[in-house]
């Protein structure tokens, strides 16, 4: 077969079929704009896996056309590239207007999984861009790059990344920074704060707009709801709930949970100071501008309600009656805690459900709390313990400072697999399925960053890979599963991006 068999129908940057479905709405919605350019582009990173989420050769990386496209220094035909207005809570406070300050929208493409926005993030001004540059640095680019394909990865709904693209132009934060236009994907971009936008404006009749766009577009179901607005409200926040489970049996914190990263279908979206858990400790705080800790790991699934309250408060209007709006949110809990228990059972191995197991999971997250264990290494060698040979416990039992507690535990657990009759090999599969052996630690995005702040891409891509397959046991790359290493104790991360 020659090359050409090879990549067909897949598309070339050229040949993208983008439109801009979102552009259907009024003007109020958003300003066409075009990305302000980059000067000399070059391919920091991409994902295969993503491009073939549009069909997009894998090929065209690093080509002029990739690259110019998606810099921002060409506009693709079809593409009506424009910013969207938004506003939001930050932290817990109304801060009225936001919106793309520096992502700019460049349309949608027809895919494998449907159809899928294509947005630019660090493509310069808008006018929502505050007193921000409209840049993003390189080092959060390849973050939000890695965590994206990597969550994906992890089977957790989040946008995707399809590249980043660096310049040698110099963005100010705490220091002068290498710049970079990182290229996101996903259904849609409308988030929890543009609703409230509209309902903050008593603006009814653009609000209705904006909610019947994202039930005709994403949910035509529940359009046959008795009130389709409080079946949106409730579907939002059936999938909020569950994303935050999610969230919660990996380890993930985002870190900036503000209503204007609050994704209306329930997705990750808005990567910036997250973290995943390491030593495991319940009050972490990811992101170091979060004083309070109000995004804290143990914080996120009630911050997952709030955001939820405050998407009830804006559809209002719609939905008509408060009691309804109220009944809709009532679901969040049960699917919280019901997904986040079959997570948790599916992370021990566990096939039945025992009215003691939440003792079991309790007294597990009592031991990781107390002894710092580190989160992933913990359920990964879990999966390697054999029900009657306790003297193959050492993995799982050295990450412990207090083995006795340890010991403790497992023969509880013990008592519970041998209670479902649970064979070793069988269980050890499933958990190995379900239990990552691979995470983005910020000690490996760290080493990435800094090859790629002196043009060495190679550990993006390394990395990249080692993701793609969290679950699986990959032995040439074994010290990506390793702890971090002590100079990871002074990484910080913050909202400067
Ligand atoms: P974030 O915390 O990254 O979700 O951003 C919150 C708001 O600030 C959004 O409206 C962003 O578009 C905007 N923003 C963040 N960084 C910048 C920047 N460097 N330039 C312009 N706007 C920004
Ligand atoms: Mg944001």
């Amino acid at each position: 077969m020659n090359a050409p068999e090879l990549s067909f129908g897949l598309h070339r940057t050229e040949t993208l079929p983008i439109e801009n479905s979102f552009a259907s709405l009024p003007p109020a919605f958003y300003t066409r704009l075009l990305p302000t350019p980059i000067s000399a582009p070059y391919l920091v990173g991409a994902s295969a896996r993503a491009a073939e989420l549009i069909g997009l050769d894998p090929a065209e990386f690093g080509k002029t056309a990739f690259l110019e496209a998606f810099a921002g220094n060409r506009i693709l035909p079809g593409s009506i590239p424009l910013a969207a207005v938004y506003s939001g809570h930050q932290f817990g406070v109304w801060a009225g207007q936001l919106g793309d300050g520096r992502a700019i929208l460049l349309g949608d493409v027809p895919g494998t999984c449907g159809r899928m926005e294509l947005q630019l993030k660090g493509s310069g001004l808008t006018p929502y861009s505050r007193m921000g540059d409209g840049r993003a640095v390189l080092r959060s680019s390849i973050r939000e790059f890695l965590c994206s394909e990597a969550m994906a990865a992890l089977g957790i709904p989040t946008s995707r990344a399809l590249s980043v693209v660096g310049s040698d132009m110099t963005v100010m934060r705490e220091t002068p920074e290498t710049g970079a236009v990182a290229t996101r994907m996903a259904p849609t971009f409308i988030r929890f704060g543009s609703f409230e936008h509209w309902a903050s404006r008593d603006r009814k009749e653009e609000l209705q707009t904006l909610a019947d766009y994202v039930i005709d577009r994403f949910h035509p179901a529940l359009r046959a709801a008795p009130n389709p607005y409080q079946a949106l409200l409730q579907e939002a926040t059936r999938r909020t709930a569950e994303l935050i489970a999610q969230w919660q049996a990996v380890g993930f914190m985002h870190g900036v949970m503000n209503t204007d990263n609050m994704s209306i279908l329930g997705m990750t979206i808005d990567y910036g100071p997250f973290g995943f858990m390491e030593a495991f400790d319940a009050r972490h705080i990811c992101n170091h501008s979060d004083q309070q800790g109000r995004y804290a790991y143990q914080m996120q699934p009630k911050i997952g309600q709030w955001n939820c309250f405050a998407l009830a408060q804006a559809l209002l209007p719609l939905i008509g009656d408060i009691d309804d709006a109220h009944s809709a949110l009532e679901i969040y809990k049960p699917a919280f805690e019901n997904r986040l228990d079959d997570l948790l059972h599916a992370k021990l191995g566990l096939r039945s459900k025992d009215p003691d197991d939440s003792t079991l999971i309790n007294e597990m997250f009592s031991l990781l709390q107390a002894n710092h264990t580190d989160f992933t290494l913990f359920f990964r060698h879990l999966g390697e313990l054999k029900v009657d040979d306790p003297a193959g416990d050492a993995p799982v039992r050295d990450l412990f400072i207090d083995r006795l507690a340890f010991d403790a535990w497992a023969k509880q657990y013990r008592t519970r697999l041998r209670r479902e009759n649970s064979i070793d090999a069988v269980r050890r599969m499933a958990m190995h399925a379900v239990n990552p052996k691979y995470v983005l630690r910020n000690y490996l995005a760290q080493t990435a960053i800094e090859k790629a702040q002196n043009k060495d891409f190679s550990e993006v891509a390394k990395l990249l890979s080692v993701l793609e397959n969290p679950f699986e046991e990959q032995p040439e790359n074994e010290k990506y599963a390793d702890l971090p290493p002590d100079w990871a104790n002074e990484l910080e991360v913050s909202c400067s991006s």
